[in-house]
């Protein structure tokens, strides 16, 4: 077990209500270990408000409420949970801090996730304290996933764009444009102000250091009052199925209906759906080049219904695929 430091934090800055990104600097003098970009760590706060499991629902899946103490206060306790780093190892070596980027978790029973929850909580009244884990892990990472593959396809749905924005940052620090394969990010959240880092995606696209396309998409584009051009729209699964030539899942599920029930389920999903379009600067037939399968790795990131959906559209296609599972 990785010893446990305590670190403060030095930034923090609520995204939305739901979405935050924070810098944690070290203990004390010390210095965080050298990671990869892709690489998570352990973080824990002791502020947490603690759940008990009291049954399984009839989806098979646990139940947790919370958990009371004897005077009926919901108990608090220590939550330790992994977390991506989402800055690049030069801007750790500079600054010394590490940057996180993360999403208030929607329990069920309305329970807010419990190291989240004491995350955005964080303040004057609580402590900027985080514990970590003196160590840094995990192999998703470029030279653990990619091989020998010249484009690289990455697929970030909500706060799974982290590993990838610290792999692109690290790019540009390095690169002098020699690296000589393709990047290119689908970024996907529900609306434009969810799309964490855009602006640094953008301009790591428009410095050219290495060749990197940005491609950015919202899945609820009703809830934006106008929406930027260059921001394109649909689920990243319904992106890539669209980059790739194929049906959007909706519509492959309305031509798979076999009963009734989930024929009236299939056109449901259907009239909700946000079809897939790229920002318009996109062409898709340059793109569907750009990431050929035979030469490309598919990685991927985040909503892990996005991320079963996108494994069957690698199969499909005969993309290599690469998940890190949260
Ligand atoms: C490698 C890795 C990297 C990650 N990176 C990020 C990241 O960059 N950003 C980010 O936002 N998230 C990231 N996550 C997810 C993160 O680790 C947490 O799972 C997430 O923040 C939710 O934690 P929580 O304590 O708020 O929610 P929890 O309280 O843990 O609730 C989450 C779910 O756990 C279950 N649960 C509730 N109570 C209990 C209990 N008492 N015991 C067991 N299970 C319970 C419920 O099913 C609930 O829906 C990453 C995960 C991994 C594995």
């Amino acid at each position: 077990m990785a010893e446990r430091k305590i670190g403060t934090v030095v930034h923090k800055e609520l995204i939305t209500p739901g979405l935050m990104r924070f810098r944690l600097a070290p203990e004390g003098d010390s210095q965080f270990p050298d990671y990869e970009a892709g690489q998570y760590i352990a973080l824990r706060r002791d502020d947490c408000k603690l759940t008990r499991k009291t049954g399984v629902g009839q989806d098979g899946k646990p139940i947790y409420e919370p958990e009371y103490d004897p005077w009926g206060r919901q108990t608090v306790g220590p939550v330790t949970h992994s977390y991506s780093i989402a800055s690049a190892p030069s801007d750790t070596r500079e600054h010394g801090w590490l940057e996180f980027l993360i999403a208030l978790e929607d329990g069920v029973h309305g329970l807010s996730g419990r190291l989240s929850d004491a995350l955005f909580g964080m303040g004057q009244e609580t402590g900027c304290d985080v514990t970590y884990h003196d160590r840094i892990a995990g192999n998703f990472t470029l030279a653990g996933r990619v091989h020998d593959a010249q484009s690289v396809l990455m697929v970030g749905t909500g706060t799974g764009v982290a590993p990838f924005v610290s792999m692109l940052k690290e790019l540009k620090a390095r690169s002098d444009g020699s690296d000589g394969r393709r990047y290119t990010l689908v970024h996907t959240n529900r609306t434009a102000l969810e799309l964490a880092d855009q602006d640094t995606l953008f301009e790591i696209e428009a410095a050219g250091r290495f060749d990197f396309m940005y491609v950015p998409t919202i899945s609820r584009p009703s809830q934006d009052v106008a929406i930027d051009p260059r921001i394109g729209q649909g689920r990243a699964n319904n992106v890539v199925r669209h980059i790739y030539g194929l049906p959007t899942a909706e519509e492959d599920k309305q031509t798979s209906a076999k009963s009734d029930v989930s024929r009236v389920a299939a056109e449901l999903a259907l009239a909700r759906l946000v079809h897939p379009v790229l920002p318009r600067h996109v062409n898709v037939s340059d793109l569907r080049d750009r990431v050929d399968p035979g030469s490309s790795v598919l990685l991927t990131c985040g909503n892990p219904a996005s991320m079963t959906d996108l494994q069957s559209t690698a199969a499909r296609r005969d993309l290599r695929f690469e998940l890190e599972e949260w």
